[in-house]
């Protein structure tokens, strides 16, 4: 055990579910209803520099920065990982995230790959990594053709990146299948539920000690 997780064992008692999917997967959705019906959980809202779409909102979707300021997070060490995704800056604010974890409360993001592996280096035992995949490459297609927000090429790299984070998939914890959105919830939410009900967090938790600790008279 390297320096950096004994500290981290010692100060965080929440885990860090983060949820990646290619583009199509549905992942934006699943986490929306996940957090309706598990108590004690939060979504990290990111920092990004690209711009916000139609009906987002800086603050609730995203914060939208611009670069110079992305920039200063992460010189100034504000961000717990971050990632160039599809050509924009992406990034967890740190002082929320470790805010909660410390407090023993529960944390969601929407993650790509890459900052999944990061969170995964920077918090081993906080963390859980969750991929979702729709049915079959061809449904993913049909999905991102659906919902008419790319052009033929974004499709075509948003397809081929869909397989090269495949290719990372061992790394991950858990995968998902979103066949069907109400399935793939009450997968999602069982996961949470039981990750939380390892031994391991107990002892992060220390409420074992009620037990241990007990004076039989
Ligand atoms: P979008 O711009 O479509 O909302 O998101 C694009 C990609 O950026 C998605 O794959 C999403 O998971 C990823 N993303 C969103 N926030 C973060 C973040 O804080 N860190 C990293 N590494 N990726 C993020």
């Amino acid at each position: 055990m390297n320096k950096n997780s004994k500290k981290n064992n010692d100060i965080f008692k929440g885990i860090m579910f983060v949820v990646s999917a290619p583009s199509g997967g549905g992942k934006t959705t699943l986490c929306k209803r996940v957090l309706k019906i598990v108590p004690n959980l939060v979504f990290s809202i990111s920092m990004t520099t690209r711009s916000a779409r139609k009906g987002e909102k800086n603050g609730k979707d995203y914060f939208f920065l611009s670069e110079n300021d992305f920039g200063q997070k992460i010189k100034q060490e504000k961000l717990s990982e971050w990632a160039m995704v599809h050509g924009y800056y992406y990034g967890t604010p740190k002082d929320f995230l470790e805010e909660y974890l410390s407090a023993g409360n529960n944390v969601i993001s929407d993650i790509d790959v890459q900052g999944g592996l990061r969170i995964k280096k920077k918090y081993p035992l906080n963390s859980v990594l969750i991929f979702i995949m729709p049915p079959s490459m061809k449904i993913l297609e049909k999905r991102l053709r659906e919902r008419k927000k790319d052009d033929e090429k974004t499709i075509k790299r948003r397809l081929e990146n869909a397989r090269k984070e495949l290719k990372e998939i061992k790394k991950y914890d858990y995968l998902i299948i979103n066949d069907n959105i109400e399935e793939a919830t009450e997968h999602l939410k069982n996961i949470i539920i039981s990750e939380q009900m390892r031994i391991r967090n107990f002892y992060l938790k220390n409420t074992l000690n009620n037990f241990l600790n007990y004076n039989l008279k």
